[in-house]
C-alpha cells in the first residue's frame, strides 16, 4: 500500500497490545492512547523542514538546526480523535487545534458536519487529522473534505488501527493524504468494526458503554 507508513516502533506496538485487551481499563486505555500518541507525533512530524540558526552556547557560537517555521494544526475528529490530541500536545505545545464532527444520516447515510471549527490559517499549516479508528474510511473522506474545502493543502492522516476497506476508500478520496497507523487490521465485521480491533474507541476512552 503505497502512502501509508506503519509505525511498527516496539512501544507503539506493546502499548497498541495493552489497549486492545477487553479488560483494560477506561483509565489505562486514555493513558496508553496518550502515551501512543505522543510516540506517533514523533513519527508524523520526522520530515518537518529545519533551517540553521546562531545561538551561542555557554562555549561557542554555532549554527544549529531548528524547526523552520511550517506552522500545525492538529485536527480532530469528533469524538474518539480527541484522545490523541494531548499526546500529540505534549510533544508540539504550540500546534494549533481544530475539531471537525460528523454524524451519518441514517436515511441517506451520507455524513452531515454539525461542527467544524479550524484554523483561519490552515491553508498555511500541515494538517494532521486525528481518528483511532480508520474503519470504512467515510467519515474521514468526508472530513478531509470539509478541511480541504477550508483551505488546507499539507494533510496527513493519522489512526492508531487500519482497515484494509477504510484505507483503500481514503486513498481513492485523497490520495495526496499520507496515512499513518499503529496497525492495519484484518477486515470490518459486518457491522463497520475493525476485526480484531479494539472496540469502539469513543466508548473506551471516555468510558460510554
Ligand atoms: N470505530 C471504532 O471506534 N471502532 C471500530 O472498530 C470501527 C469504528
Amino acid at each position: 500500500m503505497s502512502n501509508v507508513v506503519v509505525i511498527d516502533h516496539p512501544l507503539v506496538q506493546h502499548k497498541l497490545t495493552l489497549m486492545r485487551r477487553k479488560e483494560a481499563s477506561t483509565a489505562e486505555f486514555r493513558q496508553l492512547l496518550r502515551e501512543i500518541a505522543t510516540l506517533l507525533a514523533y513519527e508524523v512530524t520526522r520530515d518537518l523542514p529545519l533551517e540553521t540558526t546562531q545561538i551561542e552556547t555557554p562555549l561557542a557560537t554555532i549554527n544549529a538546526p531548528m524547526l523552520s517555521s511550517k506552522k500545525l494544526c492538529l485536527i480532530s475528529i469528533l469524538r474518539a480523535g480527541n484522545g490523541l490530541l494531548d499526546g500529540m500536545l505534549d510533544l508540539i505545545p504550540s500546534a494549533r487545534v481544530g475539531h471537525v464532527g460528523l454524524y451519518r444520516d441514517p436515511h441517506t447515510l451520507e455524513a452531515i458536519e454539525y461542527y467544524c471549527k479550524l484554523p483561519l490559517d490552515i491553508g498555511e499549516r500541515l494538517a494532521v487529522v486525528l481518528d483511532p479508528m480508520l474503519a470504512t474510511g467515510h467519515s474521514a473522506v468526508a472530513a478531509l473534505d470539509r478541511i480541504k474545502d477550508r483551505g488546507a493543502r499539507a494533510i496527513k492522516f493519522v489512526c492508531l488501527v487500519a482497515a484494509p476497506e477504510g484505507i483503500k476508500t481514503l486513498q481513492e478520496a485523497h490520495p495526496d493524504v499520507p496515512i499513518y497507523a499503529a496497525a492495519i487490521d484484518s477486515h470490518l465485521n459486518d457491522h463497520g468494526y475493525i476485526v480484531p480491533g479494539l472496540g469502539d474507541a469513543g466508548d473506551r476512552l471516555f468510558g460510554t458503554k
